[in-house]
């Protein structure tokens, strides 16, 4: 690589950074203004949450990619919860719920200017029992003088509390330092296949698609007891399901199976669900109701599996439906909606008659398959160093940007890493993924490439 005017340690160090797999999840729970989205904020140092949004304008966004110290994880805000729909307590329990059993670990912010409440109370009860490591914020010590009201959330019982100004950004540093004691590096204990366990499905897709459905149907159908298996301990929300005779994990079922009818706060609430079910899943199937247009709901469903970085089957439900028209029309709406997720198997299926339903688990499998691809170094420059040759970069400036070498640094979803002599288009890198596609597969997967340039 030396040659190439890279050193040994920027290469290693490009590949370590693109190489991590699911990042570690902390939730951020609390009543609602204690300053949750603030803090967000602060940590994900962008002004991108939620504080400025104007009440009643729904958020989708839930999850946030943050760094602090060199490590990355996950945050998941729940503070987009409009805390009149259900009554405090009920919201904060419910939001709380998804959040938390999502997470490797919990942020629990409290208003020191207020000190704990009976509602607050109720959290740490959520706490408990979810067993997640947990750091208490005690928010809006904006001065030494906020520090007395700070030490009395020792109450609380969860250790010490670490006082903070969300506002102005006292205390924040610390609070991280401890937050990056609490997590885990990476979030593989969650992931069952890591122990040997059962994959983890979600089932996701916005609201009457038909996710209970056709949960109803796998279960109904296919089901063995299989209550307890050897080793893995039962989630209440998590169901074990056999099927193709092996035993799946579906995730966050009872989330999918009780309906919240809710007025205001239903499309925050399903958001929030579905960020929890996706992060706790390797594999997410998406199911669209064809019998409505594909719509920007589901699309925004989609990046977030995307985004995620898992692998991704679509369902297209209620098949049973169709008509020659309607089905003349769905073809054309794929083609057009459905672009950030061609590589996706494809089944078309009806929870209802329960057609197709033996592809699912094929297609299940093709994804992960996909997921798990790893590229050996050697094969992967044969063919980077056919396609330079083939179709290289366009000349911009006088100079020819070209790949020298490149190396798949991480999996689930795979992620390569290119060294390059110069900047590379975003038309050239989309070209690549294409072509690395074509070459390698990755059904069913998202795959991230980086590119390092030469200084
Ligand atoms: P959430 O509902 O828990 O997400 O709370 P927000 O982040 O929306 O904050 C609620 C209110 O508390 C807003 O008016 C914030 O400006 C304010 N706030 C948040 N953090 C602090 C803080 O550290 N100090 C002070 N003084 N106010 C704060
Ligand atoms: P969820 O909100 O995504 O869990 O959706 P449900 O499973 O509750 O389904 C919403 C509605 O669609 C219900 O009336 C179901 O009976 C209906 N439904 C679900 N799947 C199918 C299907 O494959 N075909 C037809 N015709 N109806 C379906």
């Amino acid at each position: 690589a030396a040659e190439e005017g890279f050193d040994a340690e920027e290469v290693e160090g490009a590949i370590e950074e693109a190489g991590h797999g699911p990042l570690p999840v902390l939730a951020v729970v609390g009543r609602p203004n204690v300053g949750k989205s603030t803090l967000v904020n602060r940590i994900i140092g962008r002004r991108e949450a939620v504080v400025e949004d104007k009440p009643g304008v729904t958020r989708d966004r839930v999850t946030y990619e943050a760094e602090w110290a060199g490590r990355r994880f996950k945050v998941v805000d729940t503070g987009g919860w409009e805390q009149d729909v259900l009554g405090i307590d009920a919201s904060v329990a419910a939001q709380a719920e998804f959040a938390i059993e999502a997470a490797d670990a919990c942020l629990f912010v409290v208003d020191a200017t207020v000190g704990a409440t009976d509602t607050d109370e109720a959290v740490v009860k959520l706490l408990r029992r979810a067993g997640k490591p947990v750091v208490l914020a005690a928010n809006k010590v904006d001065g030494q003088s906020g520090e007395a009201d700070a030490a009395t959330l020792w109450s609380l019982g969860l250790g010490e509390p670490f006082p903070v100004s969300s506002l102005h950004g006292r205390g924040t540093g610390d609070l991280l330092d401890e937050v990056l004691k609490k997590l885990p590096e990476a979030p593989e204990q969650r992931f069952g296949n890591a122990v040997g366990g059962p994959r983890r499905i979600a089932l996701i897709g916005r609201p009457n698609v038909g996710k209970s459905s056709l949960l109803n149907k796998v279960a109904n159908e296919d089901r063995v007891v299989v209550n307890e298996l050897a080793g893995t301990t039962r989630d209440p929300v998590d169901e074990l399901i056999e099927l193709g005779g092996v035993t799946w994990k579906f995730v966050d079922t009872a989330g999918i199976r009780k309906k919240v009818h809710l007025q205001s706060g239903a499309d925050y609430y399903a958001s929030l669900r579905t960020a929890a079910a996706i992060e706790k899943a390797e594999v997410a199937v998406i199911l669209i109701d064809t019998t409505d247009k594909i719509s920007v709901q589901d699309q925004r469903i989609i990046t977030m599996a995307v985004e995620s970085g898992r692998a991704i089957v679509i369902a297209y439900n209620k098949w049973d439906e169709l008509d020659e028209e309607r089905r003349y029309y769905l073809e054309r709406e794929i083609e057009t909606e459905m672009q950030q997720v061609v590589w996706a198997p494809r089944v078309n299926v009806s929870a209802k008659t329960g057609r197709h339903m033996d592809k699912l688990v094929p297609a299940i499998e093709t994804a992960l398959a996909g997921w798990e691809t790893r590229v050996p170094t050697g094969r992967l420059n044969a063919f980077l160093g056919e396609i330079v040759a083939a179709h290289p970069h366009p000349i911009r400036g006088g100079k020819q940007p070209r790949i020298l070498f490149g190396t798949q640094a991480g999996t689930k979803p795979p992620r390569f890493v290119l060294f390059a002599s110069g900047f590379l288009e975003a038309g050239y890198r989309r070209f690549i993924e294409r072509r690395l596609r074509e070459e390698f597969g990755f059904e069913g997967t998202p795959i991230h490439i980086s590119v390092r340039v030469r200084e």
